[in-house]
């Protein structure tokens, strides 16, 4: 008891301790991000006159308007998450929500399960955390017991399974976990904007945002010249997360291997 205590607490430390940490080794591609949203935002209004005016003399002035108001939402949407990053607002709330959760570390046997995945420089696997028990199995249970990934914390469930109900942890099951790390680099890669976008497609297409159509289709979107980054955040991790499972299986993967090789080119 004395030491699951001690260990509760050096956690919250290392949680604590992160918001500044991150702060300043995030500031400069955090920084980059928002100044680059800034950027496209202030060009654009200072070519919006200029693109009204001749929507409104080939009269699709209607049409216009109607995208100028989506991507004004999509613009909105990177500013507002942008700046979250940068005052440490992933930081925050992870240490918030880690106060009711129990966290661990990724093992040494998972480590070297996903890190050929990922490479080894593309990801701080020493601060992802898989949380577990707590409010989750609340969560759970609305959710329909479907893992995610909020940043650099990765939220597992635990499945009743068997005519008894016997608890079993979702932690064994490795494609999962390389779904969920697929969403950390996403984040680590492109910031907060993941989960949101994450989040869109999940309400948006009811929960069926994950096909991509296996490896045939994979295959001929390669050769349209279709690239990981034009797939939406659940079917880049699909992706990846079936790549993990085939590769094991010793399948044929040279049709994930293009999507793979983008991946660690961050190109998200
Ligand atoms: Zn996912």
């Amino acid at each position: 008891m004395f030491f699951s205590v001690l260990y509760w607490l050096k956690e919250r430390l290392r949680d604590a301790w992160l918001w500044p940490l991150n702060l300043v080794r995030d500031f400069p591609a955090r920084s980059g991000r928002l100044a680059r949203t800034i950027f496209v935002g202030v060009t654009a209004l200072g070519r919006l006159p200029f693109f009204m005016g001749k929507a409104a003399r080939a009269g699709t002035l209607r049409c216009q308007l109607r995208h100028a108001v989506r991507q004004s939402g999509i613009w909105l949407h990177l500013f507002l998450v942008q700046l979250f990053d940068l005052v440490g607002g992933p930081e925050i709330c992870q240490f918030v929500m880690h106060l009711g959760l129990h966290t661990t570390p990724l093992t040494a046997a998972e480590l070297t399960a996903v890190q050929p995945i990922f490479g080894p420089p593309n990801l701080r696997y020493q601060d992802v955390r898989i949380a577990q028990g707590g409010i989750l199995h609340l969560i759970f249970r609305y959710n329909g017991g479907l893992a995610f990934a909020t940043w650099y914390t990765i939220h597992l469930p635990v499945k009743r399974e068997g005519g008894k109900g016997t608890a079993v942890s979702s932690r064994q099951n490795l494609p999962l976990l390389v779904h969920e790390l697929t969403h950390v680099f996403q984040y680590h890669h492109v910031g907060s904007r993941y989960l949101g976008e994450a989040i869109y497609y999940l309400v948006t297409t009811s929960r069926n945002c994950y096909q991509y159509g296996g490896r045939a289709n994979l295959r001929i979107y390669h050769q349209q010249g279709q690239r990981l980054r034009h797939f939406n955040r659940e079917q880049q991790a699909q992706i990846i997360q079936d790549y993990f499972t085939q590769h094991r299986q010793n399948q044929d993967t040279s049709a994930y291997e293009p999507f793979l090789v983008q991946l660690r080119q961050r190109d998200l």
